[in-house]
């Protein structure tokens, strides 16, 4: 059996789709020690994995709307000088808890780690990425698209400024462990040569020109916990509208109240997530046909609802998709603009642009999602696809073969 070190970034969005990974890695006899921030302790340790903490520099960076306007969140502090004093901070961790035991097997990092990159090269070990959004490549590059698309002049100039200040300070940190530098700006671009997609191939930009080194292995969903006190019986036999904007930029009354008067009073028996950041008394009244709450189980809630008005977070696309239900993307931020135009492209649903959201064109979006059942059956066809993916198991699956197959840092690299 293996020894792994496990890394990911500590955001949800990105620690969630490795939790299923990490306890089939455990459940088949392995050692996974996790290093990740205090709040995913109880998480990690659910799984079976080894908790090891320490204090990040970079989990309150991430989240914070800009506005409470409906616009795009364009300049999503993603890549930039946090990661590289982030890697200041695991690495001497790590390697100082190397003093008194063995090296790990392989190293599994998730994208925004880079300290779990560098850590594979420094001890010469085989490592396993784990993308939980867009694989790029050279046909499809998911930041050169974001910087393309979305961003004027201006922001295009800041965001340069900020990758090519992280850039070399990366460069330095290198330098410093005696490793060969590379840009921070890899963090969603690089390839290891077992790279784990979280999102069947059919849903990724480009997928068939992605090479053998990406297994587009799908969402890897761990059981959520119990979820009883919901009122479940009241969406039971009731055609079920499920809204949510996710738990990063999600603190947006305005249009939590547009919900309230697209679809209050209505046949619709509305199902709302709001996060905690909002209180319910910032919000218009609730109307009688709606539950509101600050977080509802999502994965029980998608079972049984019609169509979704979502974000667009890859989890939640993943989610919705993956339970057959088409849906309404009204994004708030460039990523999620790239998967409410995929959703719209693959016939599952319809995007809205954010600032263009009106009472009238939600109801048009949900009306006409569930007046034509093309949209459930193409959403259908991607549950199929991403059953077949086989999700965390393939993952494992993956993992395990690579490890046995003698991966190792020279084969993998030279
Ligand atoms: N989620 C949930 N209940 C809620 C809102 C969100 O369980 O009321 C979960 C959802 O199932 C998903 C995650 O939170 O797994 C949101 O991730 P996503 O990538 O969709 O968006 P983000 O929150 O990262 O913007």
């Amino acid at each position: 059996m293996a020894k792994y070190f496990f890394f990911s970034g500590p955001q949800s969005g990105n620690v969630n789709p490795t939790l299923a990974i990490a306890q089939g890695l455990v459940q088949q006899g392995n050692e996974v020690i996790y290093y990740l921030t205090d709040e995913y302790k109880n998480v990690l340790e659910s799984t079976g994995a080894t908790f090891r903490r320490y204090d990040s520099v970079m989990k309150n960076s991430f989240g914070k709307s800009q506005t409470d306007k409906q616009d795009l969140q364009v300049s999503a502090p993603w890549i930039n000088s946090s990661l590289v004093e982030e890697c200041e901070i695991v690495l001497p961790r790590v390697l100082g808890d190397l003093k008194a035991e063995t090296k790990p097997d392989a190293i599994i990092y998730g994208q925004m780690a880079l300290w779990g990159r560098m850590l594979a090269e420094i001890l010469q070990l085989p490592a396993v990425l784990i993308r939980p959004t867009y694989a790029s490549n050279e046909h499809f590059n998911l930041l050169q698209v974001l910087h393309n698309t979305f961003y004027n002049e201006e922001q295009k100039q800041e965001r340069s400024a900020t990758f090519a200040k992280a850039n070399k300070e990366m460069h330095d940190l290198c330098k410093r462990y005696d490793i060969k530098p590379f840009p921070v700006t890899d963090a969603m671009d690089y390839a290891e040569p077992l790279t784990l997609v979280t999102q069947p191939r059919t849903f990724q930009y480009e997928g068939d020109s992605f090479d053998g080194r990406f297994h587009f292995v799908g969402p890897c969903i761990l059981p959520r916990p119990d979820s009883s006190h919901f009122p479940f019986e009241r969406i039971e036999s009731k055609a079920t509208l499920y809204i949510s904007l996710g738990t990063a930029f999600n603190d947006k009354s305005e249009f939590y109240n547009m919900c309230f008067k697209a679809f209050g009073d209505t046949p619709w028996q509305v199902v709302q997530s709001i996060g905690n950041r909002l209180k319910l008394e910032q919000l218009d009244s609730v109307p009688k046909n709606f539950i509101v709450a600050p977080h509802v189980p999502q994965l029980d809630v998608l079972k049984r609802a019609n169509v979704f008005v979502t974000h667009g977070g890859m989890n939640s696309v993943m989610e919705g998709l993956g339970n057959g239900v088409p849906l309404v993307v009204v994004p708030q931020s460039g990523e999620q603009m790239l998967s409410a135009q995929r959703v719209e492209q693959l016939g599952m649903g319809l995007a809205l642009h954010p600032s263009d959201v009106t009472i009238s064109k939600l109801q048009q979006a949900v009306e006409q999602i569930s007046n034509h059942s093309s949209y459930r059956e193409r959403a259908r066809s991607l549950q199929q696809d991403i059953k077949s993916a086989g999700g965390y198991q393939a993952a494992v699956d993956a993992i395990t073969t690579y490890i046995k197959g003698g991966a190792s840092f020279a084969k993998q690299r030279y």
